[in-house]
């Protein structure tokens, strides 16, 4: 049986290989691009909200492979979320990658694989670059930089 944290780690690899909702999006209402210049990463969000709702979540990018798959499970756990879910999930996710201690990541279900990050500390900000972009998107600011 492998362990769980090779289940994270094939995880990882199979949103980079595959990624979900990878394209662009066509009417979408929130749109925020984001650099992270240290590893080269680049991601852009888009997100279309009615009403509250996130009805269409995408995203576009380049860069290595923790940053694709952070964008592309950050974009499968916001579907059928609001955005004041999402708002809450970015806050969650960015203390358990910036956090010193082992922290409870029950509820965050896949994106507990993310975790892992920080036994790396120059690739947390490949990770914490899509959220910090969707932060971005959701108060409708076009452009940030993880520096
Ligand atoms: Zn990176």
């Amino acid at each position: 049986m492998p362990n769980t944290q090779e289940l994270y780690q094939e995880l990882i690899l199979d949103h980079y290989k595959n990624p979900r909702n990878s394209r662009k999006l066509d009417a979408a209402t929130h749109h925020a691009h984001g650099n992270n210049p240290l590893c080269g990463d680049k991601v852009d969000i888009h997100l279309r909200i009615t009403d509250g709702a996130i009805t269409d979540v995408s995203f576009e990018g380049a860069g290595c492979a923790i940053s694709q798959a952070t964008a592309s499970l950050l974009t499968e756990a916001l579907e059928n979320k609001s955005s004041d879910e999402a708002e809450s999930l970015y806050i969650n996710v960015m203390e358990m990658l910036t956090a010193k201690e082992e922290c409870n990541t029950e509820k965050l279900g896949d994106l507990a694989a993310l975790a892992s990050v920080r036994d790396f500390p120059m690739r947390v900000k490949c990770a914490t670059l899509p959220w910090q972009t969707l932060k971005a998107a959701l108060d409708n600011k076009m452009e940030i930089t993880t520096e």
